[in-house]
């Protein structure tokens, strides 16, 4: 019906290079195969359990260059933080309403927001409400700045009942009393909210209301700028299963406040967004059970094709824009002179000195 049309709305890329080859090309399979129309990449800070450690500034450079080379794809970037050993302090220059006009100069099409997932929001030492991001929250809204943004996660993830090893390991349990809580990040976001009303934020992954879709109907009603995407995040969906007659009313009582995003990740192989995009498609559009998440089986709600228009791409169409900006050369070279000195793994700023004499 309108797959050539679907935007996805939420990929990363986190190495210059995997087992498929450069990063410059990784979702190009990806759209062939799914036959989308086209793709948001997400610049990420990257987390300490990552090795090959890539900085904001870095991502947000391999996006450039992506968008500078498929014209047609969407990129969102993201906010670099310095000292976070000294919360209260931003470095001299890098402040985050400097770095957003930058990233808006270059072209990128949006801001992506890490900084409310526990983990990332305990090593960057920062509540959501620190002064220097709300400087940058007003400036957001008053341009109407799309921002992604990631905040709490799953509550299980607190539970030390369920702290398996694994779990531990990756740095997702987050009940030993050195993270924020589940409430308090939905405190500090609404808090956000609260004081930028019109504020056009995204929350990822249905803001984790799976099992509370009150809660979301009550942000949706009352923030009418305020949508979430259905990026997995599998256990929403174990959700919509459950209740799936329940949440078929739901979609289609709120279609223009979803959107759709697959998670896929450079280096990893494309066959996990061609496999994930098939099932999001089939969830939105038809009654097929499909074995899905963990296997497990999830049936597809089959909406009216005008909510799953506006779920599959319309509502990125209307939160961002039909085309992706262009790039600015000589913004991203300005960008890149300043933020190399700060990249500090040396093979990540020998890949970007690589990229940059494509701008000479
Ligand atoms: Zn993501």
């Amino acid at each position: 019906m309108v797959k050539n049309k679907v935007i996805d709305g939420h990929l990363h890329i986190e190495a210059f290079k995997g087992e498929e080859g450069p990063f410059i090309n990784c979702f190009e399979k990806y759209r062939d195969e799914a036959g989308i129309k086209s793709y948001n990449i997400c610049a990420i800070p990257h987390l300490t359990h990552n090795a090959d450690a890539i900085s904001s500034a870095a991502n947000n450079i391999q996006c450039a260059f992506y968008k500078l080379a498929y014209p047609n794809v969407f990129a969102h970037g993201c906010l670099e933080h310095f000292d976070t050993a000294i919360p209260e302090t931003t470095k001299p220059g890098f402040d985050y309403v400097t770095q957003y006009n930058e990233l808006m100069e270059i072209g990128l099409d949006g801001i992506k927001m890490l900084e409310g997932k526990p983990d990332y929001h305990k090593r960057i030492g920062k509540n959501l409400l620190h002064p220097e991001l709300m400087r940058f929250y007003a400036e957001a809204e008053k341009n109407q700045t799309h921002i992604v943004f990631h905040v709490n996660d799953p509550i299980e993830f607190w539970d030390p009942a369920l702290a398996t090893p694994d779990r531990i390991k990756i740095g997702w349990y987050y009940g030993d009393g050195t993270f924020e809580t589940h409430q308090g990040l939905y405190d500090q976001a609404e808090a956000i909210l609260e004081a930028f009303p019109n504020i056009k934020i995204t929350f990822a992954h249905f803001y984790f209301c799976g099992e509370k879709p009150e809660k979301l109907q009550k942000l949706f009603d009352k923030y009418p700028n305020v949508n979430v995407d259905i990026t997995p995040g599998t256990e929403m969906y174990f959700s919509f299963e459950k209740n799936h007659d329940f949440y078929r009313d739901f979609f289609i009582k709120n279609s223009t406040r979803i959107l759709v995003g697959t998670d896929g990740t450079h280096p990893w192989p494309a066959r996990f967004p061609i496999w994930c995009m098939d099932r999001l498609y089939r969830f939105i559009t038809t009654d097929d059970v499909m074995p899905t998440f963990d296997d497990k089986p999830l049936t597809g709600l089959k909406l009216p094709d005008e909510a799953s228009e506006n779920i599959l791409f319309k509502n990125f169409e209307r939160r961002v824009s039909e085309a992706p900006k262009p790039i600015n050369k000589a913004a991203l070279k300005a960008y890149i002179d300043k933020y190399l000195p700060t990249i500090t793994a040396e093979n990540t700023a020998a890949a970007i000195r690589e990229l940059a004499k494509q701008l000479d």
